[in-house]
């Protein structure tokens, strides 16, 4: 039998990337969702054939269904928030990949889980938003969580050696450094939504990258590493990669350093989340040494850069402190791409927020989501 996906976000950059990956491996696509895109998912639906599709819009869900009027194997559709959970516990699939923006994965990631489904995880706000109720959910039911983001990954492929973990004394994270790399606060000022979106190495969905532009990407991926992998975060160093070449690096106890190294392709990540424990061909090219000149290294600017400053001290607090810093992040730049807000308003909205409670202790899935909504209120309040 063939493998049997479901890809959660499946119109966005990552979800289409997936679905490349798919198309390549020959699997079988169960599921796919997504926000709005109702004509992308008609055209995937065509394609791909899945059992079950979702759309949390409910007058795109309208649109998608005169769509599929008449359509031989027409799959049945979800529809709203309940619909995107539903699909991800539906059994039938071998592996869902959840590829959301935002804490709107969160739910979604939980509800796969629960349902005793292996995870591949781009939507990183899952663990940065209920990173406790995550990881409990994944040890209670013995499922596997498989990182897509190409750091994380890079990061879990060093460590597939049975000694590896063991001796794990520290991982050096790496970072574009975003298309704003080495400007000054007065520079960043002046930065425009048109600036901030033209990232030097990726192609990548609006929401990451302008978290790449103000580096709180670098800031999630940080409390992402903390969940997966377990290390605090004084463990964990961000290492400035202005190629994006070398994915990022592990060093274990006698100060060896191992790294994970290929093309700037989310493909390679993907891919391996998905074929995990195996490697095996795929669509990415090949990384091409007699081209490339140097790799450089630089180290993260926490003063200018706020928001990464802003993580560190969220993931210190511990509790709902990282929900708080997403929340805010996810709404300040929500009104920066409406040209609400100056760029580095973003960075003092996200570091307020992270210092308007102590935000300790356990939390339940409830408490996130309040956390959330107040912490968008935060940004509303102090524009
Ligand atoms: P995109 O904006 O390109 O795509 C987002 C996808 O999620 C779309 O399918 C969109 O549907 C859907 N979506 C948006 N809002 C909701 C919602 N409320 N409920 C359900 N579905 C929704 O984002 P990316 O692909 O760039 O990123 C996805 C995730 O992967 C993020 O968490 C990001 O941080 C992470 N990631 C991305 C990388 C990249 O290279 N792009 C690299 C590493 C991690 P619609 O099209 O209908 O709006
Ligand atoms: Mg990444």
């Amino acid at each position: 039998m063939k493998k049997q996906v479901t890809v959660l976000g499946s119109t966005g950059s990552i979800g289409t990337q997936s679905l490349d990956v798919i198309r390549a491996q020959g699997y079988g696509v169960f599921g796919l969702a997504a926000h709005a895109n109702a004509a992308l998912l008609a055209r995937q639906i065509e394609e791909f054939h899945p059992r079950a599709v979702c759309l949390v819009d409910e007058t795109a869900a309208d649109a998608l269904a005169g769509m599929l009027q008449g359509m031989p194997d027409a799959p049945s559709l979800l529809r709203g928030k309940e619909g995107l959970t539903e699909l991800a516990a539906m059994q039938g699939t071998d592996i869902v990949l959840n590829a959301v923006v935002g804490i709107a994965g969160l739910a979604a990631t939980l509800a796969a889980i629960e349902s005793g489904h292996d995870v591949a995880l781009a939507n990183k706000e899952s663990l940065v938003t209920g990173g406790r109720l995550v990881t409990d959910a994944v040890q209670r039911h013995g499922v596997k969580l498989l990182p897509v983001d190409s750091e994380h990954s890079a990061i879990f492929q060093c460590l597939q050696d049975a000694y590896a973990a063991k001796s794990l004394q520290k991982i050096l994270l790496t970072a574009s450094g975003g298309p704003f790399f080495g400007k000054t606060r007065a520079e960043l000022a002046m930065m425009t939504k048109a600036d901030a979106l033209r990232h030097p190495n990726w192609s990548m969905g609006q929401k990451i990258t302008i978290d790449s532009a103000t580096l709180m990407n670098k800031g999630l991926e940080l409390i992402e590493a903390v969940w997966l992998f377990g290390l605090p975060a004084k463990q964990i160093q961000i290492v400035v990669q202005r190629q994006s070449v070398i994915h990022s690096m592990v060093q274990f106890t006698d100060n060896s350093v191992l790294a994970q190294l290929g093309v700037p392709d989310m493909r390679i990540p993907i891919q391996y989340a998905l074929t995990w424990p195996q490697r095996v061909p795929g669509p990415a090219p090949e990384l091409d040494f007699t081209t490339l000149r140097m790799l450089t290294f630089d180290t993260a600017d926490e003063e200018t850069f706020r928001c990464l400053a802003a993580c560190k001290k969220a993931i210190q607090k511990g509790g709902l402190a990282p929900c708080a810093a997403n929340g805010a992040n996810e709404e300040a730049v929500r009104l920066f791409l409406e040209d609400k807000i100056p760029f580095l308003k973003i960075g003092e909205l996200v570091e307020g927020a992270v210092e308007s409670d102590s935000f300790g202790g356990a939390y339940t899935l409830r408490d996130v989501y309040a956390c959330d909504a107040a912490a968008r209120a935060y940004v509303l309040e102090h524009l």
